[in-house]
């Protein structure tokens, strides 16, 4: 995702395809990207560990896989040659079990019986499978149209050794645990975690505990995410509620630049309350504010405290997921060192609600992938859309992507989703 040469925040901030007042979400994306780099520091752990974390370094395979030419099937190995134009019956000469080959030998006319898995012994080249043959006594009767080779898995055929097994820059996943494991390879190098601080702005929040006095809210941002964090396997600083005071706020911001490479906070981005952040953020590092042309969340701020990465996140719990879901997550791969970072999966399906949307911005709205009974897929969005509503995502398993020009969307209508299940 990386371009060189970067400018430096300041240059980019004087651009001149640059509006910070109306910036598509693509936009705010690709320049984000260009300050990204993997964080240095690798570690070796045990294949268990090294689930969910990212290959830093490429896998190389240190025997060939298979080791040996083996049987895909239960039945019978053979050679091609004693097959005729009819049936013909071979004497069954001994058996070969996964773990315990067959070392006799085998004249012509004769095979010998073979499991799924078992060493096929060279002098062999075709496995019958046991479901096309008859037995009499211990000789067993074969058919025709017995393609030579057949059900047989060759030596080297999934990896050679030396060959690369799995690529740096990988998240981890079961089916490569298990592949690491299948090469005997106990430990594997991978990247260190990120170190991810984050706090909530705002006089009004309260944290779970304490009880609320009037206009006082629960501060649900640090629960979010909390949990959207977690998922993507960061190390993370939980710094609290921060309350809107310049003093307490440069604090917390020295502190998280301290010991995180990435300080998020939410609230305190918006129009009404950016001017003395804005200040305090750039006496502290180099911050841009921009507007992004989105619903919900509008305002988001980037830049760097330090030589931390900062993510300044919309107040409104709603504008805080779809901002870490749009921008955040795929910019914490990069620098978590997963590469390519594969973008959240968007699909076009039916829309079966009517939806309200005025052209202009790219709206995110909340929605409901379903299946019915046909095996056909359609999305309907849940209900109201105010991006104070936390519900709303809580009841979502996709967003439906509204494109900057698009105006009120009819029932029936196919649309863009893109899909948070198994993600969020
Ligand atoms: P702000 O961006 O600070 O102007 O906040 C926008 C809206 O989001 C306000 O209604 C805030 O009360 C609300 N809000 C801000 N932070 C949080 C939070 N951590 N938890 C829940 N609501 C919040
Ligand atoms: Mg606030």
């Amino acid at each position: 995702m990386s371009q060189a040469p970067a400018p430096t925040l300041r240059e980019l901030s004087c651009a001149d395809d640059y509006d910070p007042n109306s910036m598509p979400v693509d936009q705010a994306r690709r320049l984000i990207a260009r300050f990204l780099s993997p964080v240095v520091g690798v570690e070796r752990v045990a294949v268990r560990t090294s689930l969910g974390r990212i290959l830093a370094a490429d896998v190389t395979s240190p025997v060939d896989v298979p080791a040996h030419d083996n049987s895909a099937m239960d039945g019978y190995a053979i050679r091609h040659a004693d097959l005729g134009a009819g049936e013909v019956t071979l004497k069954v000469v001994g058996t070969a079990l996964a773990g315990q080959p067959y070392s006799g030998s085998i004249a012509s006319g004769e095979c010998i019986r073979i499991m799924t898995g078992a060493v096929v012994p060279p002098s062999m080249d075709t496995i019958v499978m046991q479901e096309h043959t008859r037995t009499s006594g211990d000789r067993v009767i074969i058919g025709t149209a017995h393609r030579k080779g057949q059900n047989l898995r060759r030596a080297g055929e999934d990896l050679q050794r030396g060959g690369v097994a799995l690529v740096k820059g990988k998240l981890l996943v079961p089916a490569d645990i298990g592949l690491i494991a299948s090469l005997g390879i106990a430990e594997v190098p991978v990247y260190r975690r990120l170190r991810v601080a984050f706090f909530s702005t705002g006089d009004e929040l309260v944290s779970i505990g304490s009880p609320l006095a009037e206009g006082q809210i629960y501060d649900s941002n640090r629960y979010t995410l909390y949990g959207m964090l977690s998922r993507l396997g960061v190390d993370f600083i939980d710094m609290g509620v921060i309350r809107d005071d310049p003093a307490l706020l440069e604090k917390a911001f020295a502190d998280a630049a301290d010991v995180a490479d990435v300080i998020i906070t939410s609230g305190g981005v918006s129009v009404g309350e950016a001017d003395f952040i804005k200040d305090l953020l750039n006496q502290l590092g180099e911050v841009l504010f921009w507007k992004i042309a989105m619903k919900p969340g509008r305002p988001l701020a980037y830049g760097k405290v330090g030589k931390a990465h900062f993510f300044g996140l919309p107040g409104n719990p709603v504008s805080v997921m779809v901002t870490f879901y749009q921008f955040v997550r795929d910019a914490l791969y990069v620098l978590m060192g997963r590469d390519p970072v594969p973008p959240l999966p968007v699909l076009q399906v039916e829309c079966t609600s009517a939806l309200k949307k005025a052209p202009g911005r790219t709206e995110f709205q909340r929605g409901v992938l379903t299946c019915d009974d046909t095996g056909r897929w359609r999305v309907r969005v849940t209900g109201e859309q105010g991006s104070g509503i936390l519900r709303s995502m809580s009841e979502a398993n996709c967003f439906i992507i509204l494109p900057t020009d698009q105006g009120n969307v009819e029932e029936g209508t196919m649309v863009d989703v893109q899909v948070l299940e198994g993600v969020v």
